[in-house]
């Protein structure tokens, strides 16, 4: 069925709805231009018109009126996803829940919330509520929400201890709305949960999360060095592996990422050297110190608590995880990045074998991760990128080596991940989204279930460049 854009749009003009060319243009984007594969296909892609929701009972009232005019929908959070998640490749209605912000409950361990809250507001409220913070953020804390976060996230800053938010008991509940002739509300626990998280909002939209807390701390933030880039991988692999010592923020850098990228640690640091960014608890400082002293290839250069920099780096936590592509590219333009899962127990030696066979075209950016009780890493390395051909090779020289990559040159959920049919989202968007009009274009399986993955899959209903 053709869209009915006008129909949907009059029948909704009673709420905060914009239609200025320039709104809808800024909030059909989020950070797809990371990657250049990605900014050359969907650049010009844009929502017809943005509504923002002040109630569950208004997303209920946008997603009735758009299933019946046969409107395509995209939710957007606050749009700092990258891979396009946020972008209405069909058009249509962007439904932005910057309104949808209260915090319903706190109570020990856990917080109910809306979606749209800024997961710093989040914390804030936790924090003065109860002395309590969220597990995990990614490192978008100030600027992402946590209903996108849950959508279209994966982990970050907490990781190191939590694990993901994929992990049992990294999520309590979700309530989500479907988008049927008449929506149904529903709740989500255990099993169920993973219908609909990290689905990038394609087959219900959460309008409140149960997520679990953690006590507060003002987290120790610091910068460390070293010589000999394997030396720090392995010291951040064994800070995590020290049970009494609670970190939030485990990134290695390798040489000369913080020469070059980080404007406000390039003064105080080589350019051969490798760098550590840690968060740990003040309580752990003194058994950190002793680890530390230990190990002589590492020293400290800077921590939030005692150093004065004429120009203060700010939360190290800004560095680490996306942010290093960011403040890269900031840099140099022609730099992107790639996703890898160095997986236990393989994991260093894989991260050797890249680093030998790639740096410095690709320079190791490493974050420890818990994966079912094991220390590991993700892989967040930067790129110099010349073609795309050049940029599938690299991916191809992991695979073949056994370093998953999660493609973030892609712009569905499958070639962002692990490249197959998730079948528990499927078969709810079946359920959930029988028009296929929830963030279209994002979930091969429903669009193609015979694609084989062997080329970048190229939605058929993609909005035409002018
Ligand atoms: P959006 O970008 O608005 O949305 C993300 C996806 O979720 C979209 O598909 C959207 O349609 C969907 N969605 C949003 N809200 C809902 C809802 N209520 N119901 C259903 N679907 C919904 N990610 C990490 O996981 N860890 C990191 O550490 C991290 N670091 C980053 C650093 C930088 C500098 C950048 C640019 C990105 C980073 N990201 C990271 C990606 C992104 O910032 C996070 O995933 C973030 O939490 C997304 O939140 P958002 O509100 O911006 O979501």
């Amino acid at each position: 069925m053709k869209p009915n854009v006008q129909a949907a749009k009059e029948a909704l003009s009673h709420l905060d709805i914009e239609t200025s060319e320039a709104a809808i243009r800024s909030k059909s984007r989020d950070f797809f231009w990371y990657s250049p594969v990605l900014k050359a296909r969907l650049d010009h892609v844009e929502a017809d018109f943005v509504v923002s929701p002040r109630s569950e009972a208004e997303v209920i009232e946008v997603l009735r009126t758009c299933y019946a005019h046969d409107v395509p929908v995209t939710t957007r959070g606050a749009g700092t996803g990258n891979y396009g998640q946020a972008m209405p490749l069909a058009g249509g209605c962007v439904m932005h829940l910057t309104h949808m912000t209260a915090v319903k409950e706190i109570a020990p361990g856990r917080v109910v919330c809306e979606p749209g809250i800024l997961l710093k507001d989040l914390d804030a409220a936790c924090k003065e509520h109860s002395g309590q913070e969220i597990r995990m953020f990614s490192s978008t804390w100030a600027t992402a929400t946590i209903g996108g976060f849950i959508a279209g996230g994966s982990g970050g800053v907490g990781s190191c201890t939590w694990g993901s938010l994929r992990d049992l008991g990294n999520i309590i509940r979700l309530r989500v709305v479907t988008m049927e002739e008449e929506p149904r509300v529903v709740e989500f626990r255990g099993e169920e949960l993973a219908r609909v998280s990290h689905a990038y909002g394609t087959n219900g939209i959460i309008t409140e999360v149960e997520m679990p807390l953690a006590p507060a701390y003002d987290w120790v933030e610091m910068f460390l060095t070293g010589d000999d880039f394997m030396e720090v991988a392995r010291f951040a692999e064994e800070l995590a592996n020290e049970d009494g010592i609670l970190i939030k923020l485990a990134t290695v850098f390798e040489a000369p990422i913080a020469k070059d990228y980080f404007q406000r640690v390039a003064p105080h640091v080589e350019a051969g050297d490798n760098v550590i960014g840690l968060m740990v608890a003040p309580h752990s400082m003194d058994g950190f110190l002793t680890f530390l002293g230990r190990r002589p290839g590492v020293k400290l250069l800077y921590r939030s608590d005692e150093t004065e920099w004429p120009r203060a780096p700010g939360h190290v936590f800004e560095y680490g995880w996306n942010h290093t592509t960011l403040r890269a590219l900031k840099v140099d333009p022609a730099i992107t990045y790639l996703q890898v899962r160095y997986g236990f127990p393989q994991h260093l030696e894989l991260i050797e074998k890249m680093r030998e066979a790639l740096s410095p075209e690709v320079l190791q950016h490493l974050e420890v991760l818990k994966e079912n009780g094991k220390v590991m890493f993700a892989g967040l390395s930067l790129v110099k990128f010349t073609t795309e051909e050049r940029l599938d090779e690299i991916v191809r020289l992991h695979e073949e080596a056994g370093a998953m990559i999660f493609n973030p040159h892609r712009y569905t959920l499958e070639e962002g991940g692990r490249q197959s049919v998730d079948d528990r989202q499927l078969a709810f968007k079946r359920e959930a989204d029988p028009k296929g009009l929830l963030n279209p274009g994002k979930m091969i399986a429903w669009d193609d279930p015979d694609w084989d993955y062997a080329k970048m899959y190229a939605y058929p209903k993609m909005q035409a460049a002018e």
